[in-house]
């Protein structure tokens, strides 16, 4: 492929499906901004993002001029912005967005499912990421079974190692799915992650789904996440559960 091309898509605007003033916690301990993109590339069945995974191309994209404008008139009062998805590094203009809001002088904070571990690489190495949270889906030998679809399992495990052997803060987040995800394969995923800085145990949150099957799925209660917190904390300097 041509230099010049490349360049051009990478000169591509950042589609954003939804913008987020404030949140309160998408970004641990700071107050920040939440951009949220559309597409994705996996299929988790119980992910209640049907419009952003199946319907992106209906959505009318909310223009990068007015996330930065709203960013640049609330410098002092955020902390940070929150790039989540959909998948945001399937986006060839991730990195010339955050350059932007880099330069406004924001942290960032990137949600990603690690299947792009390029993209990862030179977003790190160009220092226009603070945070990443990475999404562990499963199990190793689980990933396809779980997130139902094509998916490079080794290239996940780049975007591991490189957060364990990167400069950049991160985290690793398990969603704790009745009927997917039980306390054996939260035991094998922080075997797989042994030393790994920080283990989030997510709560899982139903709605509609991708499949109807999962719409009446009853989370975990806070007393079973606590149970599989004191199984898989002892391979971690820090482990929290969120809800
Ligand atoms: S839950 Fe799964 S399908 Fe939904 S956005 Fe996240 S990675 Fe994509």
């Amino acid at each position: 492929m041509g230099r010049r091309r490349r360049h051009g898509r990478e000169r591509q605007p950042l589609p954003i499906a939804r913008y987020q003033r404030l949140s309160l916690r998408d970004y641990p301990g700071r107050l920040c901004a939440k951009a949220v993109v559309p597409g994705c590339n996996f299929r988790c069945p119980y992910c209640t993002k049907t419009d952003l995974v199946l319907d992106h191309q209906r959505i009318e994209p909310i223009l990068e001029r007015e996330v930065l404008d709203h960013l640049y008139r609330v410098r002092g009062y955020l902390d940070g912005l929150c790039v989540g998805g959909g998948e945001p590094t399937l986006h060839n203009g991730l990195l010339l967005f955050l350059y932007k809001v880099k330069a406004l002088g924001y942290r960032v904070k990137l949600d990603t499912n690690g299947s792009r571990p390029k993209r990862l690489r030179k977003l790190m190495g160009e220092k226009v990421v603070d945070y990443v949270s990475l999404d562990i889906k499963a199990p190793l030998d689980r990933y396809h079974e779980v997130v139902r679809a094509k998916v490079d399992v080794d290239a996940v495990w780049e975007s591991v190692r490189l957060l364990r052997r990167g400069h950049v803060d991160y985290e690793f987040r398990a969603t704790a799915v009745p009927r997917l995800i039980d306390s054996r394969d939260l035991e094998e995923i922080a075997q797989t992650l042994v030393g790994s800085k920080r283990f989030v145990i997510q709560q899982y949150r139903p709605g509609k789904s991708l499949c109807t099957e999962f719409e009446g799925v009853e989370p975990y209660s806070e007393a079973k996440l606590e149970e599989f917190k004191v199984k898989v904390e002892p391979y971690f300097p820090e482990c929290e559960i969120r809800v």
